[in-house]
């Protein structure tokens, strides 16, 4: 063991603390401890009263009407979604009773001013809603989001003031369904190397070109279609377009069967001189793909939501099933080893969901928020991964059979770290923020 007078020796050489040579007084070392200087605010600010101010916003309890929005989507939840949701999973259908209930609840326009038929609420209850819906059906949750977020989000956003007086009051309204669609066969995470064209020829677009996973377009009324309208120019070439199911030219593909989320559809779509009116362009043209990514940033929170809600129903399982389970003549719930999976899947899901509330409330004031809504994804996505590997673990062999949803749950939330943007491109977003590039 070294001596003190050793160690003090080794510090002085190094010249801290205060070394003799400079002539100043050899202190102890606990006298040369950094310190934290804590602002006296009566001293240091001239209105000290704003702090007050400030402490009162970084208050954490949900407003009254977060809570009331949460209780009401929750019993909807429950009482009509969470009995059949092994059922939409076994079918690969939402019911359309569901999605119309859904629209008359408000559940369709979230974030949508009242004036053009949505909700006309702020974004931290879009996300409680959709953490509702998730927490009990998966597929339910991602036809709901693909829908607010990404069909209508990019019409209502990019769309002038005919365009939103003419699509958006019966989307918001849930009587017609939205679907977006930006990727490829080719272009998935380089989303901007697309090959489906649009021609502008007289009075109306030409698109040609194939889009594949494209969520909701099978049941859906509407599509915003991203297609190169200039190829010289990149990304700053790509443009988008409101195209109704329907339109002549304009047809579905192969409809995946996917590992999760069975109740919602994914397809291929398939645009073969597929005529449009010039009117159906969203903004001006080459906007199309900033305001994809743009898009995606909102939607990215929304999926972190997703994700969270799923992690709480699986969650929820554990604890019900743990009381329930007895082995060695007590309850699995009894034993430290599940206590202790148990603690870490609460915690980790509280983590993300703050994640989520705060790149939704940095988008409702106006702040960037493309970095947090890229920390809120991968976080909440991968943390619910790994919640619903701990909740089969807890329900042991049963988990792993159909009997109880959390095998469900594991299926449809892997999609969150693939979806609008993989957990390898969030971390590039973060990255590049953190980075300055
Ligand atoms: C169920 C489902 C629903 C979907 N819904 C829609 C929809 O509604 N609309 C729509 O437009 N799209 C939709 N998608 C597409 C989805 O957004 C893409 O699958 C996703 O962006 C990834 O693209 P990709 O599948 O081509 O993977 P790829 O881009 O081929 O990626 C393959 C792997 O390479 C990694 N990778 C790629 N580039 C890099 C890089 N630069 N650095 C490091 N790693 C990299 C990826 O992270 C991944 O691990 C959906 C997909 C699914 C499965």
């Amino acid at each position: 063991m070294r001596s003190a007078t050793a160690s003090t020796r080794r510090t002085r050489r190094k010249g801290w603390p205060l070394s003799r040579r400079s002539g100043q007084r050899d202190l102890k070392m606990h006298e040369h401890r950094p310190t934290i200087p804590i602002p006296n605010p009566i001293k240091t600010y001239k209105y000290p009263h704003l702090l007050v101010g400030l402490v009162i916003h970084m208050d954490f309890t949900p407003t009254k009407e977060h809570q009331m929005l949460r209780n009401t989507v929750r019993s909807f939840a429950e009482k009509e979604i969470k009995p059949i949701a092994a059922d939409i999973d076994k079918n690969g259908d939402v019911p359309k009773e569901i999605l119309d209930r859904m629209g008359e609840m408000n559940l369709m326009g979230m974030t949508v001013p009242k004036e053009y038929g949505g909700a006309g609420c702020d974004k931290i209850s879009y996300m409680i809603a959709l953490e509702e819906i998730a927490r009990v059906c998966g597929s339910t949750g991602i036809v709901m989001e693909a829908h607010n977020s990404l069909g209508l989000g990019h019409i209502f956003e990019r769309g002038n003031e005919e365009q939103r007086r003419k699509w958006v009051p019966d989307i918001a309204a849930g009587k017609k369904l939205a679907a977006w669609a930006l990727t490829e066969a080719n272009a998935g995470s380089d989303s901007g190397g697309m090959s489906t064209r649009a021609v502008l020829e007289g009075d109306e677009w030409v698109l040609n070109g194939t889009k594949i996973f494209i969520t909701n377009a099978a049941i859906g009324d509407y599509v915003t279609v991203m297609a190169v309208t200039d190829k010289s120019k990149g990304t700053k070439g790509i443009s988008a377009f409101v195209v109704p199911t329907g339109t002549p030219g304009y047809s579905l593909g192969t409809s995946e069967d996917k590992m999760g989320l069975r109740g919602s559809h994914t397809s291929e779509l398939v645009f073969e001189n597929c005529h449009i009116p010039k009117g159906n362009i969203l903004g001006e043209p080459g906007t199309g793909f900033t305001g994809a990514m743009n898009i995606l940033d909102r939607g990215r929170a929304a999926v972190g939501a997703l994700a969270v809600g799923i992690a709480q129903g699986a969650l929820d399982e554990s604890v019900r099933y743990s009381k329930e389970r007895e082995q060695f003549g007590r309850p699995i719930a009894k034993f430290q080893a599940i206590q202790w999976m148990l603690a870490d899947m609460a915690t980790r899901i509280e983590a993300s969901r703050l994640l989520v509330y705060r790149a939704a409330w940095m988008e409702d004031k106006g702040m960037r928020f493309s970095k947090e809504a890229s920390m809120a994804k991968l976080y909440a996505s991968e943390m619910a991964t790994q919640t619903c590997l701990n909740a089969i673990q807890i329900h042991g062999g049963y988990g792993y059979t159909k009997d109880y949803p959390v095998e469900r749950m594991l299926r449809d939330t892997k999609l969150m770290e693939i979806g609008e943007g993989t957990s390898q491109v969030q971390r590039i977003v973060i990255s590049r923020a953190i980075l300055g590039r």
